[in-house]
């Protein structure tokens, strides 16, 4: 083992803090007793002021993948037609997810360096007269490519073209990073993950819903037991789960929303934004490119790096795993070797995005990316200088 942390810089799973571990180290309690129904409370409606939500959300011991399929399951019915935005590797996924599962998906395809297309999405349904399409559903951050889509802007798309469609939105890697409102965005069920924003080792994941969602839950028909919201919730009313939750993951969920609300949640989006700019400003000293094309749509969770032509990414993250300790997130899907990702989200400050920066520049020069040095200077001054302006110290003259 090599002295020190490791690094792990990937955009999730992230780097769990103490408090959480700590948190979750104890013994297993009985599920079905008083201490786990307070527990269980505590975390249910925690989880609403995170989503920002006024309505149940479900907690399922599932990774993010499971509440994907929740989402589809309990509100559509078999041929069900989903409008579905290509934007990356995820959105790939869950759209074929919900091909398998026997929808219907009407595709707006995307070039992996956007977010989804809005205009589109209201033209897509304002042709739609019979109604066809029954919900529409975005990736809010999409981890393939560090590019975040505006959802106010599809609720608008969707409310433009008067259509009834569900809106359903998967924020597994910017719940907790980047400012997200599920009832003020008119969203219908929101989709969560453990392992990334929320500090949390992988296990859990969430849906949150809405009145129009909980009511379709009612009439929708795709098969459905280990993920249908009607026991849980009815379950949940008093603290209890229909099966074996996973406890002591849901110990750390209580810590970790306690450090999010402790920190609040405005500082933790400005912290997000903070760090990625200022991998930003690495990158653009290094002279290297940034996937994500419209600064409008720059991820705060994640950053991804296209590599100079004739350079693999995997070889550049081999080297910098073996030189350094720190994994930095591949190209997935046909972004392999195309593109590195660094994960600047969770339990992450300015010093340990210099630390990320810094292996990266040395990683570059050990395995001869063309490349300008400067980048981990650049970041710094941009940090010294938010530093400065959160202190009111002025700049010495
Ligand atoms: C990580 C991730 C997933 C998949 O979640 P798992 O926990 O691996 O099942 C889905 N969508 C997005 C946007 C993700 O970042």
């Amino acid at each position: 083992m090599p002295a020190g942390r490791h690094f792990l810089q990937i955009p999730g799973p992230t780097n769990v803090p103490d408090r959480v571990l700590r948190a979750i180290d104890r013994p297993t309690i009985d599920h079905r007793g008083p201490e786990f129904q307070a527990l269980a409370k505590d975390v249910l409606e925690g989880m609403k002021r995170i989503f920002r939500t006024r309505h149940p959300v479900i907690i399922y011991p599932a990774s993010g993948t499971g509440a994907w399929e929740a989402a589809l399951v309990n509100t559509l019915s078999p041929a069900d037609k989903v409008l579905m935005s290509e934007t990356g590797h995820f959105s790939t996924l869950w759209t074929k997810m919900a091909k398998k599962l026997g929808l219907e998906v009407e595709l707006i395809p995307g070039d992996w360096r956007h977010g989804a297309d809005h205009a589109e999405i209201e033209r897509r349904l304002a042709a739609d007269q019979a109604h066809a399409i029954k919900a529409v559903a975005v990736v809010h951050n999409e981890t393939s490519t560090g590019v975040t889509t505006r959802i106010p802007l599809v609720r608008k798309a969707i409310d433009n073209a008067k259509h009834p469609a569900l809106l359903l939105v998967d924020t597994i890697s910017s719940l907790g990073s980047i400012d997200y409102r599920h009832d003020e965005w008119g969203v219908d069920v929101t989709v969560g993950g453990s392992q990334k924003g929320l500090m949390l080792p992988p296990g859990l994941s969430f849906n949150a819903t809405s009145e129009k969602s909980l009511a379709a839950s009612k009439t929708a028909k795709l098969a459905r037991s280990f993920f249908d919201w009607g026991e849980m919730l009815a379950s949940n009313a008093d603290g209890w789960f229909p099966y074996t939750p996973s406890t002591n993951l849901l110990f750390g969920l209580r810590e970790a929303i306690a450090m999010l609300e402790e920190e609040g949640l405005a500082n933790v989006f400005a912290r997000h934004d903070r760090h990625a700019e200022a991998t930003r400003r690495a990158v653009r000293a290094w002279g290297l490119e940034i996937l994500c094309q419209d600064p409008e749509e720059y991820s705060s969770s994640l950053t991804a790096i296209m590599m100079p032509a004739g350079h693999d990414a995997d070889a550049l993250r081999k080297t910098i795993l073996q030189h350094f300790d720190m994994s930095l997130g591949q190209g997935l899907g046909r972004l392999k070797g195309k593109v590195f990702r660094i994960g600047h989200l969770g339990d992450f400050n300015d010093l340990t995005l210099m630390g990320t920066l810094s292996g990266v520049e040395m990683g570059l020069g050990l395995a001869a990316v063309p490349h300008r040095e400067g980048g981990v200077l650049a970041a710094m001054g941009h940090l010294a200088e938010r530093a400065r302006a959160s202190s009111g110290v002025r700049r010495a003259a």
